[in-house]
């Protein structure tokens, strides 16, 4: 028997039907959801991350129920097809026995606590510093080497600090953040000269003006306007309205105005391993993030330029929005992510001690997490969502930067890195390992 796909979950269900008389609940529960979810996501990262542990789950099965499990032809045929698709989606499919962690020690703010820039102008900025970190990487390359230690065998990860890519105002324009992963890939990071590396290049800030509708009456409030067809739209008697209108609730007389909210702040991690690109996006923000918890937002161009000064705010579906995320699963777009068979994790500073739980934002995660990513601003390792041996490495901005790597379980001689100044950077690289990549659970 052979899958051309992973099965639909009623496909799956009716095969699995003899097995499941005698299936324990909860293991079986989970490969079902996953299946199920697989056909609901878009995302081959997101479909990555739940075949990944679809596998783990049926080993978990065969560890309960033996041979009966894993020598039957449904299960065999599952193995089958996902070791397939995962091949299907996976730019490279490397073996990684161990990673060494260099951390980029740059300071994101200047002595006197502003934001650190290399121009007023953010175009200018994101170049510069684009360029910066391709010196620094360059530089840990070289490093790398000279530590007689590595192998294709292992993965190197660079990290760079929270908040390296903002300017003068406090954050980027929307476009320029998503111009910083093309920058880096003509600067040739994805190329086969780092076929070995995956680069986290800290987080970019971008912020947009979040604006709603009210009555100037009744107040700053949505629910006091909703939304009608505007006659005046109309083509034709019998035609549709092209337009809709808000008017007052109470008083269509009354008169309408927007507000704003403040400005949506998205700090997003970028990361890259050659063609392999993926974000995560932050979900708390802290009091010493932005100054006075206020960023500009740009808008307009040339002459009708206006620089507006906004509260920021929590991004879309995060933890502390008004608008609630359509998943909570951090599989599904968040903070945990699959690349060459490695489950990592990352969480941006805050989100290490706050959201959904004591533990951090991916707490109810750890038992799949090889690797935990921590690029931060004014954080520490405090705890540790993942597998036992799990490597978490945190880069931080603050001062002059630093870097830190604990191994989770690790006892003996304590874990300590070696720093060189990087030439062409403001800053130094910290190499860190290797470590062993401890089995998942
Ligand atoms: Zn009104």
């Amino acid at each position: 028997m052979r899958y051309e796909d992973i099965p639909k979950l009623a496909t799956w269900k009716n095969d699995t039907s003899v097995l499941r008389r005698s299936a324990s609940g909860s293991t079986l529960n989970k490969i079902d959801a996953d299946i199920d979810n697989y056909w609901k996501s878009y995302s081959s990262m997101v479909k990555r991350n739940l075949l990944t542990d679809v596998n783990s789950n049926i080993r978990n099965w065969e560890n309960i129920n033996g041979t009966t499990v894993s020598f039957h032809p449904v299960v065999v045929a599952l193995k089958e097809v996902i070791t397939r698709k995962l091949r299907e989606l996976s730019p490279s499919a490397y073996r990684y026995r161990q990673v060494m962690c260099l951390g980029f020690r740059v300071g994101c703010n200047t002595v006197t606590d502003e934001y650190f820039r290399y121009s007023p102008n953010d175009g200018v900025d994101m170049r510069k510093k684009c360029d910066e970190m391709m010196h620094a990487i360059r530089c840990a390359q070289g490093f790398v080497a000279a530590s007689g230690m590595d192998s294709d065998e292992t993965l190197k990860i660079f990290m760079a600090p929270e908040f390296y890519f903002r300017g003068a105002n406090g954050a980027y324009s929307h476009d320029l953040v998503a111009s910083i992963l093309p920058t880096m890939t003509g600067l040739g990071m994805g190329g086969n000269a780092y076929e070995h590396w995956l680069f986290v290049y800290g987080t970019a800030i971008a912020a947009s003006e979040e604006e709603f509708t009210c009555c100037r009456v009744c107040g700053p409030n949505p629910n006091t306007v909703e939304f009608i067809r505007d006659p005046t739209s109309r083509l034709s008697a019998t035609g549709i309205h092209k337009k809709t209108q808000a008017v007052c609730k109470t008083n269509p007389a009354h008169p309408i105005e927007m507000r704003t909210y403040g400005a949506e702040v998205q700090n997003v991690a970028l990361i890259q391993k050659g063609t392999d690109m993926h974000m995560v996006v932050k979900e708390y923000i802290s009091g010493i993030d932005y100054k006075g918890n206020q960023v500009n937002v740009i808008e307009g161009k040339g002459k009708n330029r206006i620089v507006k000064t906004l509260n920021a705010i929590a991004p879309q579906g995060s933890n502390m929005s008004r608008i609630a995320s359509k998943f909570q699963d951090e599989r599904m777009g968040g903070g945990v992510f699959t690349m060459d068979g490695i489950t990592f994790g990352m969480e941006i500073c805050l989100d290490h001690i706050q959201s959904t739980g004591a533990a951090g934002r991916l707490g109810p995660y750890a038992s799949t997490i090889q690797v935990l990513l921590i690029p931060s601003y004014g954080m520490d390792i405090t705890h540790h969502s993942c597998v036992s041996g799990g490597v978490i490495f945190n880069v931080d901005g603050r001062g002059a930067g630093t870097s830190n790597v604990v191994v989770k379980g690790h006892t003996g001689v304590p874990i300590t890195g070696t720093s060189i100044a990087a030439p062409n950077t403001g800053g130094q690289i910290e190499r860190w390992g290797p470590f062993p990549i401890p089995r998942r659970g």
